[in-house]
C-alpha cells in the first residue's frame, strides 16, 4: 500500500499526516503557522516536520494542502491571503514545491486547502452517495471547493476558484478583507473576521473566535444574537453560492465550524427564504452538515490528489 506525506497549512496552524493510500491516517502531527517569519521559515519548518515523521515510515509521494491563492500547476503561493510576513507584508511568488521534492526526493503536489478539503470530504466523508457537494472550511479564513457531479471545479490554468471572495455586501466598510476589498463571504463569515465585524457593529470589544463561541455555549445574549445575524450572512453566502453549483449538500469543517450548531438551523430557515423559487425540477436548496473528518479533510484530500499524480483531478 502506498503512503504520503502530507501537509496542510492554514493561517493558524500547520497539520501534517502520513496517510495511506486506503484513507487510514498513520501519524499527525500539529503546530502554530509563524507566517510572520516568512516563507523561508515556513519551508524549513516543512521540511523538519517531514524529516521527524518520516523518521520510521516510507514514503511514495507529498501532497501539500495550502491557504491560497496558489498556482498548483507549477507548484507556487501568489500572495496568500492569510500568510503575511508582521501580518501585513505580501509574501509575492514562493515556489513551495521545489524545495520539498528536493528535500525528500519524492513527487510533490501543491493544491488549494479548499480544493484538497472537498476532495477529502468526496473520498473520507460521510456524504452518503452524493457527487455534487460543497466543503466550506471555517477558519481563520473561508476555505469553499466545489464538486459537481463527481468532478472538482476549476478556472482558468487549473487555479482553484476564490468564490469565499464573492462579496455578501460589498459596501460594508465594517467588515474588510484580507484580500483587500470589502464585505466578502471571507470578510463575515472567518472565525477570525465575524467576532471583529460583530464587535465594530455593536459598539462592543471584540472577542476571538474561541471566546465568542465560548459565550455561545454558556448562552450568552451577544454571543447567541451575533450567530443570528452569523445565520443570515450565511445564507446569502449559501445562496449565491447554490445558483452557480447547485450543491446537494454543504460540509462544514474548520476550527469555528463547532459553531455549527449556533447558526445550521437558522441558516436553513434563511436559505429556505431565499431559495423558494428554486425548489421546482431541480432542487437547490441544499443539507447542511458537519463535517465526520472535520480537520482531516485537507490531509485526506491532498494524499487522494498525490496518490493520483501525474494524472490530475
Ligand atoms: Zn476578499
Amino acid at each position: 500500500m502506498k503512503q504520503a506525506l502530507v501537509f496542510d497549512i492554514g493561517g493558524t496552524k500547520i497539520a501534517a499526516a502520513i496517510v495511506r493510500s486506503n484513507g487510514e491516517i498513520v501519524t499527525t502531527f500539529k503546530t502554530s503557522t509563524h507566517s510572520e517569519l516568512g516563507p523561508e521559515a515556513l519551508i524549513h519548518e516543512l521540511i523538519r516536520i517531514g524529516k521527524e515523521l518520516t523518521k520510521n515510515l516510507s514514503i511514495d509521494v507529498i501532497g501539500i494542502s495550502s491557504a491560497g491563492p496558489l498556482d498548483p500547476i507549477k507548484g507556487h503561493l501568489i500572495n496568500p491571503t492569510n500568510l503575511k510576513t508582521d501580518g501585513k507584508k505580501n509574501w509575492g511568488l514562493v515556489d513551495l514545491v521545489t524545495p520539498i521534492k528536493d528535500a525528500f526526493q519524492k513527487p510533490t503536489l501543491l493544491e488549494n486547502d479548499a480544493a484538497a478539503a472537498v476532495i477529502g470530504e468526496l473520498w473520507m466523508g460521510d456524504l452518503g452517495s452524493a457527487q455534487s457537494i460543497l466543503s466550506i472550511t471555517l477558519g481563520t479564513g473561508v476555505g469553499i471547493g466545489a464538486i459537481v457531479e463527481g468532478k472538482l471545479q476549476r478556472c482558468r490554468q487549473g487555479f482553484h476558484p476564490e468564490v469565499s471572495h464573492i462579496p455578501i455586501h460589498a459596501l460594508e466598510k465594517l467588515a474588510p478583507c484580507g484580500c483587500g476589498n470589502f464585505g466578502c463571504i471571507e470578510a463575515f463569515l472567518s472565525g477570525v473576521n465575524f467576532p471583529q465585524y460583530y464587535a465594530l457593529k455593536t459598539g462592543k470589544q471584540p472577542f476571538s473566535g474561541k471566546e465568542f463561541l465560548e459565550k455561545a455555549i454558556q448562552k450568552d445574549d451577544y454571543a447567541l444574537n451575533g450567530f443570528i445575524h452569523y445565520s443570515e450572512l450565511m445564507a446569502f453566502a449559501i445562496n449565491s453560492l447554490a445558483v452557480i453549483y447547485s450543491p446537494e449538500v454543504i460540509v462544514f469543517s474548520g476550527s469555528f465550524s463547532e459553531a455549527f450548531p449556533f447558526f445550521a438551523d437558522n441558516t436553513k430557515r434563511y436559505l429556505e427564504h431565499l431559495l423558494k423559487q428554486r425548489r421546482a425540477g431541480l432542487d437547490f436548496l441544499p443539507t447542511l452538515k458537519l463535517s465526520k473528518i472535520k480537520d482531516h479533510a485537507g490531509l485526506l484530500g491532498v494524499a487522494r490528489m498525490a496518490f493520483h499524480l501525474p494524472q490530475r483531478h
